[in-house]
């Protein structure tokens, strides 16, 4: 299957954020390795943002999970919510 992955270069040349956004979720974990994100479970009381790398991620969920699904199945180690809000880390 072709990778829906374009190089930061490019996506910020060309495409929308919401784009690059939806991009970047079917986007298999093995391909970002290097990358980090900020995930927040938004639960109130909560401690709340976590950072995590993705090579991390892909070690737990599997590396040719997407990050739209690995976002679905985390599970915050404070509440265990979900997945609130999350943000690439450059
Ligand atoms: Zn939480």
């Amino acid at each position: 299957m072709r990778s829906l992955y374009v190089p930061r270069r490019m996506a910020a040349a060309t495409l929308t954020p919401r784009r690059r956004r939806t991009i970047m979720l079917a986007t298999p974990l093995a391909e970002l390795d290097g990358l980090a994100l900020a995930v927040d479970c938004l639960t109130e009381g909560c401690a709340g943002e976590r950072r995590v790398l993705i090579r991390d991620l892909a070690g737990v969920y599997g590396r040719q999970q997407t990050l739209a699904e690995a976002l679905q199945r985390m599970r915050c180690a404070g509440c265990q919510g979900r997945t609130g809000a999350a943000s690439c880390l450059r």
